[in-house]
């Protein structure tokens, strides 16, 4: 299930939660988490301590990095990645994303955790099934990872030109039917139900998948949208998953 802290002012899933897990999608109440002053006064002020926090470049690929401690830093930044995982403790993975599908990964069992960012470039490279794989060839089984899909833009308010709509098509041709309405003569993509769609297909259960039907362009109150907001309003919200 995905419960909102009006506290913390973050969605986070029950599956991952617990004593030793923490994890959150935030709203834009966080403020602008380009802007690495925003995500580290939400960790002071939520109390989680932390040794690195761990951002990443995100350029829309389908790449995914191991992260493992190099010299201590507060922040640090890793290049040209969409995807991380890490077995360290006390290291908060955080990505930003405003329309784009934040995804939480966690393996209990292998203590190991991870988190992408993939919009549409992303998904269609499938870079949540290569979390999945890259999970697994760090010793996790696919039946034990748990899975929260964050706050995305919904097929309500997604409508894609004609040669994107071919693209997915020919990628995800089993899917069409699913992952596509037409609304007002254009076609509407349901990007987390392609995201869900796919970590299916990797293995992971259903019953580990926690999402919810999160429209970021129609919530105006709870988040920022690439797609809605002006420049000068214009903000991406934090997603961070962490072993206590
Ligand atoms: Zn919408």
């Amino acid at each position: 299930m995905i419960n909102y802290d009006p506290i913390l002012q973050i969605f986070s899933s029950t599956l991952v939660n617990d004593k030793k897990y923490v994890s959150g999608f935030g709203t834009r109440q966080l403020g602008d988490s380009r802007n690495i002053e925003n995500v580290i006064r939400f960790f002071s002020s939520a109390e989680i301590s932390y040794k690195t926090i761990v951002l990443m470049e995100q350029i829309h690929s389908a790449n995914v990095e191991e992260f493992t401690p190099q010299n201590g830093k507060e922040i640090e930044r890793i290049e040209e990645t969409d995807g991380v995982v890490t077995k360290e403790s006390q290291t908060p993975l955080v990505v930003s994303t405003a329309d784009c599908v934040p995804i939480i990964f966690a393996d209990k069992k292998a203590e190991r955790i991870g988190i992408s960012h993939q919009g549409w470039r992303g998904s269609m490279k499938k870079l949540q099934q290569k979390m999945v794989k890259k999970m697994i060839e760090k010793g996790s089984r696919a039946e034990n990872i748990l899975v929260a899909i964050g706050p995305a833009i919904g097929a309500c308010c997604y409508d894609v030109d004609d040669e994107r709509y071919y693209n997915f098509l020919e990628e995800f041709d089993g899917y069409s039917e699913k992952i596509f309405q037409m609304k007002g003569g254009r076609y509407h993509l349901n990007l987390m139900l392609l995201n869900y769609l796919l970590l299916i297909d990797a293995g992971i259960k259903k019953e580990h998948i926690d999402w919810f039907p999160f429209c970021t362009k129609c919530d105006k109150k709870r988040f920022f949208s690439n797609r809605r907001d002006k420049k000068h309003e214009f903000g991406e919200m934090m997603s961070f998953v962490m072993k206590v």
